[in-house]
């Protein structure tokens, strides 16, 4: 079995996980990153780049190379309801450079991010590797096992950071109690080519009992179907010409382009769940991002989240794991951290599923709910949730980097 041993050990490639192995080996802590897939290339995952996101990418003196990889600015969001449309969000204050959100294919993100850790010494990306049990001794977790391609390895760190999402194997194995929040909504992805003439912003549509959202991605729409919980195998049994049917209904999209979907492989099933660790850590061990707290698509917050708290974990872990004095107390002063922002924004998408979304897919001739409605009469007003959305609450920012791309660690 090889054996390795380093200051951090990270299980997850995503945007919890890449971003905090970057920033801690830019910190100039020797870090190695553990991604189960051989790419990032995976799609129908959140392709939202967010102001807090691009504020981060700046002040790392990153954004323009960032945006010079192609992406599509989303600076406003509109619902519509039948034929009225209610325009929400308002991205614009947010600032000439960074107030839009940037539509990128999550895999470029993640590709970019891979890259500029990849310039520090202390940064180790092994892909094809995943993690599978946890070390312990004497109660402290002291690493972790996992399958490599050249077969079994063995990790040694001062801290196992769990980044690898909602169905983190790891942190049911660490025992950490999950609180469930409950989601009444799946929702079925799909897409379907974009033509020219059509209107380039992303938009939510209600119709007929029927909710979709439609993610501009350049060449084609990446488009979401929102079911009551549980409720994909009556869309399936109904057949794929009525659903079909149906989002031609929402959307206005005509029949012939809709034919693309004409096999149920090409809709992809996401059961929704909105859950949170009561304890984000044990001794040697910490989870961020989903595997602390798994998000709703409601929003699509999610990312933001989760660099948020990688941002946050290696500002309070970084000293600590270079000077070898990483203590509960820092582990915890994460959590604190991190704790509201991410119960707030669970309350809001809880609250959005069960009374906006929920009761428009029970009953398909209600008005837009009264906030909408005050959004769309004054503009004004709609900087608040592109503040909400787009920021978050208590946007975090990297402190200075310890060592240069490139220098030794
Ligand atoms: C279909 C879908 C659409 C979404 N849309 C949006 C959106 O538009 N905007 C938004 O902000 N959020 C969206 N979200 C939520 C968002 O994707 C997540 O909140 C965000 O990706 C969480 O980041 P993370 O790094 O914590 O986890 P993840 O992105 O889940 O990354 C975890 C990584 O760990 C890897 N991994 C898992 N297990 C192991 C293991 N044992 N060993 C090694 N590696 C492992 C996985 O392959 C993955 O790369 C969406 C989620 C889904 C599922």
């Amino acid at each position: 079995m090889e054996q390795m041993t380093t200051r951090c050990v990270i299980s997850g490639g995503g945007p919890a996980g890449l971003m905090a192995g970057f920033l801690l080996a830019r910190a100039g802590v020797e870090v190695v990153v553990l991604e189960k897939h051989r790419d990032f290339l995976r799609d129908f995952r959140g392709d939202t780049i967010h102001p807090s996101t691009l504020r981060i990418m700046e002040a790392l003196g990153l954004l323009d190379e960032l945006l010079a990889l192609p992406h599509y600015p989303f600076r406003h969001m509109e619902f519509s309801f039948g034929d009225r449309a209610v325009p929400v969000v308002d991205f614009t204050p947010l600032g000439e450079r960074t107030g839009f959100v940037a539509m990128m294919p999550q895999w470029d993100f993640l590709d970019f991010v891979a890259q500029k850790a990849a310039d520090y010494p202390g940064f180790t990306l092994l892909m094809r590797t995943e993690s599978e049990a946890l070390i312990e001794e004497n109660g402290r977790v002291t690493g972790l096992r996992a399958k490599g391609p050249a077969g079994p390895v063995e990790i040694r760190a001062d801290l196992v950071l769990v980044a690898d999402g909602r169905d983190s194997a790891l942190r049911d194995t660490a025992g950490l109690d999950v609180q469930d929040l409950g989601a009444p909504i799946d929702v079925l992805w799909f897409r379907v080519s974009r033509t020219s003439g059509e209107n380039p912003e992303s938009l939510g549509r209600l119709k007929d009992g029927s909710i979709v959202i439609q993610l501009n991605r350049g060449n084609y729409w990446q488009m979401a179907f929102i079911v009551p919980k549980n409720g994909a195998e009556r869309v399936r049994a109904e057949g794929l010409a009525a659903f079909r049917r149906r989002v031609g209904a929402a959307t206005g999209i005509e029949a012939a382009r809709l034919e693309e979907i004409d096999d149920w492989d090409k809709v992809k099933l996401l059961s929704v769940q909105v859950n949170r660790l009561q304890r984000w850590w044990r001794d040697g061990l910490l989870c961020i991002g989903d595997a602390a707290h798994a998000m709703s698509p409601v929003g699509g917050v999610g990312i933001n989240l989760a660099v948020q708290d990688a941002v946050a974990a290696a500002n309070i872990l970084a000293a600590p794991l270079r000077n070898g004095t990483l203590s509960v107390d820092h582990l915890q002063q994460v959590q604190k951290r991190r704790l509201w922002p991410a119960r707030v924004t669970q309350r809001f998408q809880v609250f959005l599923q069960d009374r906006v979304i929920r009761p428009a897919l029970d009953k398909p001739d209600a008005p837009p709910p009264l906030p909408l409605r005050i959004l769309a009469r004054v503009p004004y007003l709609r900087r608040f949730p592109a503040r909400f959305i787009g920021l978050g609450l208590r946007p975090e920012l990297p402190r200075a980097g310890e060592v240069a791309p490139g220098d030794a660690c």
